[in-house]
């Protein structure tokens, strides 16, 4: 069955067009679903019993089934592992932090990228998420926040970019006035530098935030980490980065990945800052959530070195408080835990 999530507003009207509806109906509908949340066609009591049998006959409009949710005593930080109708399992995060509630989001079944530190790249790629099951991440939080979203990052399992058609159609949705009507400029795309993607979003003024995963400061330390760099190396990266904001006029956010002993250095911060001169940018810094003894997280010292060191030179700098995570893993880590699980359920049976 068809789920009424993929469909923007355009497609809806075109389904009611050809039910011989009014036009109107698609505002109804948009309302229902975006603004009041409601989670069956039931609860439409403004469209008659005739047409609300006919959309639960032609579509779905929730097709997740929550597996396992896990909060941080810390600081409320939500996980949640969701599986798909096809039994393939994927994860959204709420951060609260101060006023900002960010719901963070997947684009893709495992990923095929391979950066050694992330534990959604272990899983390799699966498949792509469709529009509906993108946009459903947002809605079925929202219905379980403390708080409606302030921020949404597409920072979830997956890279956006290779699944871009999906991922801004589903941007596009939750940014629609008739519906949840999100800020466009809060939205943000999170790529590891995939560049045509870059270029796509610069070339089609895409409206939303583009984020682009640095995590080492120069070609031959990306290269050990992040396998994507031998397609992209640094320099195009950088030129896609100068071209996107000369198209767009907007700031790009770096993030970096900080890793002690590998990319955590004075020297590192000195490259960084040379590489942040190149773009207008902001910069984030996120101390590594350890998936193995390869990949250690930096001390608090470290991280407050690395940046003091950066902080004069660039235009902001953040450093992630992700205190949450230390209980709850990296992205990628509750599907990993819930995967061994199930084997040890599948063994025990045995
Ligand atoms: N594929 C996209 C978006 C998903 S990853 C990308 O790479 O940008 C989102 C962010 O999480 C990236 O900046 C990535 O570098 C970071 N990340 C991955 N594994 C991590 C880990 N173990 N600890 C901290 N951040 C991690
Ligand atoms: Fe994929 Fe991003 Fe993880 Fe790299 S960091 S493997 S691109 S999800």
């Amino acid at each position: 069955m068809k789920n009424i999530l993929d469909l923007n507003i355009n497609e809806l009207q075109n389904y009611f067009e050809q039910s011989g509806e009014p036009k109107f109906r698609v505002q109804q509908i948009y309302q229902g679903i975006y603004q009041k949340g409601y989670t069956n066609f039931d609860q439409f009591t403004n469209l008659s019993k005739k047409l609300r049998q006919q959309l639960a006959a032609d579509f779905v409009l929730r097709s997740f089934q929550e597996l396992e949710r896990i909060t941080s005593p810390l600081d409320g930080t939500t996980k949640f592992l969701w599986q798909l109708t096809d039994g393939m399992k994927i994860e959204s995060v709420i951060i609260y932090e101060k006023k900002r509630v960010t719901f963070c989001i997947s684009s893709q079944v495992g990923c095929a990228l391979d950066c050694k530190f992330c534990a959604t790249g272990k899983m390799g790629w699966l498949r792509d998420l469709t529009v509906g099951e993108i946009v459903e991440q947002v809605l079925q939080m929202k219905e379980l926040a403390e708080r409606p979203p302030t921020n949404i990052v597409f920072m979830g399992m997956g890279e956006p970019m290779l699944n871009y058609d999906n991922v801004m159609q589903a941007a596009d949705i939750l940014a629609d006035e008739a519906g949840l009507n999100f800020s466009r400029k809060k939205i943000t795309i999170s790529t590891s530098g995939v560049l045509p993607g870059i270029k796509r979003m610069a070339d089609e003024q895409r409206p939303f935030r583009l984020a682009i995963s640095l995590n080492a400061a120069d070609q031959q330390k990306r290269l050990q980490v992040m396998p994507i760099a031998k397609k992209y190396p640094l320099e195009q990266l950088f030129e896609a980065a100068r071209y996107y904001y000369q198209k767009t006029r907007k700031r790009i956010t770096f993030e970096y990945v900080l890793i002690a002993g590998f990319n955590d250095s004075l020297q590192d911060a000195r490259n960084l800052v040379a590489l942040s001169r190149k773009v207008p940018c902001k910069i984030n810094v996120i101390p590594v959530n350890s998936i193995d003894e390869n990949f250690p997280a930096p001390s608090q010292e470290s991280v407050a070195r690395f940046e003091e060191a950066i902080q004069e030179s660039v235009y902001a700098v953040t450093i992630r408080n992700r205190k949450g995570w230390d209980v709850q893993a990296a992205c990628g880590m509750l599907y990993a835990e819930n995967e061994k699980k199930q084997l040890k359920l599948k063994t025990d049976k045995l």
